[in-house]
């Protein structure tokens, strides 16, 4: 037990598994190391943002906003334009629709209604970070299922689903899949989730987190939306933190039977996601072109970084998302601060159990060519 709780009895009372979480760590603020280095221009590709911000008519809606006496107002809880317009864009019933304040939030309802003392989630090694916390907030138990290996020949670190298949027990309440996966970048074809989904008992929740779906190659992108009509166990979590350039606003959703729906949102504060959020989501979904831009851009900028970084001998891993994930065949932590002293931020991957790898998000142009730069001068 933590010392402020021995000092404080009443923090005794606290859920044994929140006194013994260890907080999400965020990583180093751009402004945090700006300060640190006396300089202005540093770069930050260690949360998976998109490098291009927002469409242009995300901003317009939102500057329209700003002298508007709406803002002194309650957002519409319902988010029913939101939810109109993800309708339209999925062709889905609104009724099966859940907002969230960012996906994470949809993610912590999903264990508020299914985990407890008793219960497991079960998720990969390596995957999400947010599965064991909230797991663990809630006392419940974690399967996690070991990746596959370093030095599968396709993809090293990937989900192993017949490992999944193999390790299920009555116990498992929720399985979180994430395709592709954060912090590997790793993906499963269609047909292979598919086939587990087939295999999990129908009083098993399974959540398919498609944070990455956007940049998933079209030929490997599978249609979860027509899955959700055959598998009603199924949720499908989106976010608009992305491909959107959202994520400084906190907007996602999910998609799933409407009787699981309405559960999620009993849980559901009930102003959740805020009146800029609701607006900025409406609006960037309707911009599929920005979308298409970002994914472009991340195309070919993500294949000049694997490029660059193999040359330069290190291992980079499969990747289908705006982020590769690269291995120095040592503890990567000297590269990580080295490459802060140039003012270059990338991810860590020590916390993920992988601290031979940094994960590093696929920038503007100018932002990878900085970090390839202090790449090539740390390792020269
Ligand atoms: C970024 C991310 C999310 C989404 O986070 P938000 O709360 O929507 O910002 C969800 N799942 C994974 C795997 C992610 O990497």
């Amino acid at each position: 037990m933590n010392t402020m709780a021995t000092e404080q009895p009443y923090l005794k009372n606290a859920i044994a598994g929140v006194l013994a979480l260890e907080p999400y760590s965020p990583g180093m603020p751009i402004d945090e190391l700006q300060r640190r280095l006396g300089i202005d221009n540093a770069v930050k590709l260690a949360s998976n943002e998109n490098p291009l911000g927002p469409s242009p008519k995300v901003k317009e809606a939102l500057a329209g906003m700003i002298n508007d006496s709406d803002i002194a107002r309650y957002p519409d809880g319902a988010g029913f334009k939101l939810k109109k317009k993800i309708s339209e864009f999925h062709g889905i019933e609104p009724e099966r629709i859940t907002l969230g304040n960012g996906s994470n939030d949809i993610i912590e309802f999903i264990a508020r209604v299914f985990l407890g003392p008793g219960r497991a989630a079960m998720y990969s090694a390596h995957a999400f970070a947010v599965y064991p916390i909230v797991a663990q907030a809630q006392d419940a138990e974690s399967v996690v299922v070991p990746a596959l290996p370093e030095d599968h020949p396709d993809m090293p670190f990937g989900h192993d689903l017949a490992g999944f298949a193999k390790a299920l027990r009555p116990d498992v309440t929720v399985i979180f899949l994430v395709n592709p996966n954060n912090p590997t970048g790793t993906w499963m074809r269609p047909d292979e989730i598919e086939a587990f989904l087939k295999h999990v008992p129908s009083h098993t929740l399974v959540v398919l987190d498609e944070a990455y779906q956007e940049f998933l190659d079209p030929s490997l992108r599978p249609d979860s939306r027509a899955w959700l009509d055959r598998y009603p166990n199924l949720i499908v979590t989106r976010t608009f933190s992305k491909t959107y350039g959202l994520a400084g606003l906190r907007a996602g959703y999910s998609l799933s039977h409407r009787a699981l729906a309405d559960l999620l949102n009993r849980v559901r504060q009930p102003f959740n996601l805020n009146s800029f959020a609701l607006v900025a989501a409406e609006v960037a979904l309707g911009d599929q072109e920005h979308v298409t831009r970002a994914v472009e851009l991340n195309a070919s900028e993500s294949s000049r970084l694997r490029r660059e970084m193999k040359a330069l001998s290190l291992k980079v891993l499969p990747s289908q998302a705006n982020f590769l994930t690269v291995g120095f065949g040592r503890d990567s932590s000297p590269v990580h601060r080295a490459l802060l002293e140039h003012g270059v931020i990338v991810r860590p991957m020590a916390s993920y159990g992988m601290p031979q790898y940094l994960r590093v998000s696929v920038g503007t142009p100018a932002e990878n060519t900085r970090f390839l730069d202090a790449l090539k001068d740390i390792l020269k």
